[in-house]
C-alpha cells in the first residue's frame, strides 16, 4: 500500500478505535503501519524482525499482543494457510471474508460475496455448528500473474 493510503488507513483505525473506546497505542500503530505498509501477505516472524531492527525495544510478546488487538478490531486478517497477515480492506466493519491469494505474486484481494456467506451460514445449521469467524482463503493465479504467463507462452 502507498504511504498515502497507509497513513490514511491509520487514521481511519485511529477514528474507529476512539468511537469503541479503545485506544490504538503507539506500537500497535506501528505494527499497522507495518503490515499496511507490505504488499500481500507478512509473516510474524518478519514482522517484529523488520519492527525490532527499527527499534530494538520492540520484542516478540508485545507485538504478538498487537496483533491480537489488531485481529479483535477487524484491522487486519489472519491467513492461516500462509502463517500470516494482511491489511483488511475493510477496517472496523465486521464482516465474512473472502480472500484470493495469488501463490505466484502474493497478491492478496479481499472481497466480501453475500451469497457465501449464506450459503456457509446454510452448512453451518446443518450440522449444527457455530460460527466464529468466516474466512475463506483461496489460492491461485492472480490475473496478471496469467496474463504475464500467456504472454510469455505466445512469446517464441
Ligand atoms: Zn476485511
Ligand atoms: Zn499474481
Amino acid at each position: 500500500m502507498a504511504t498515502m493510503q497507509t497513513a490514511q488507513a491509520l487514521d481511519a483505525a485511529e477514528r474507529v478505535c476512539a468511537q469503541r473506546g479503545v485506544r490504538l497505542t503507539a506500537l500497535r500503530r506501528r505494527v499497522l503501519g507495518q503490515i499496511l505498509k507490505t504488499e500481500g501477505v507478512i509473516k510474524a516472524y518478519d514482522l517484529i524482525h523488520d519492527l525490532s531492527s527499527q527499534d530494538r525495544s520492540i520484542k516478540p510478546p508485545t507485538v504478538y499482543r498487537s496483533l491480537a488487538f489488531l485481529l479483535d478490531q477487524g484491522f487486519i486478517h489472519r491467513i492461516e494457510s500462509l502463517n500470516g497477515f494482511v491489511a483488511c480492506s475493510h477496517p472496523g466493519e465486521a464482516h465474512e471474508t473472502l480472500l484470493m491469494i495469488c501463490d505466484g505474486c502474493g497478491h492478496i484481494d479481499e472481497l466480501h460475496p453475500e451469497h457465501i456467506s449464506e450459503a456457509l451460514d446454510r452448512a453451518a445449521d446443518e450440522k449444527g455448528f457455530t460460527i466464529s469467524a468466516k474466512v475463506v482463503e483461496l489460492h491461485g493465479t492472480c490475473r496478471a500473474c496469467r496474463d504475464a504467463a500467456r504472454e510469455r507462452r505466445a512469446t517464441p
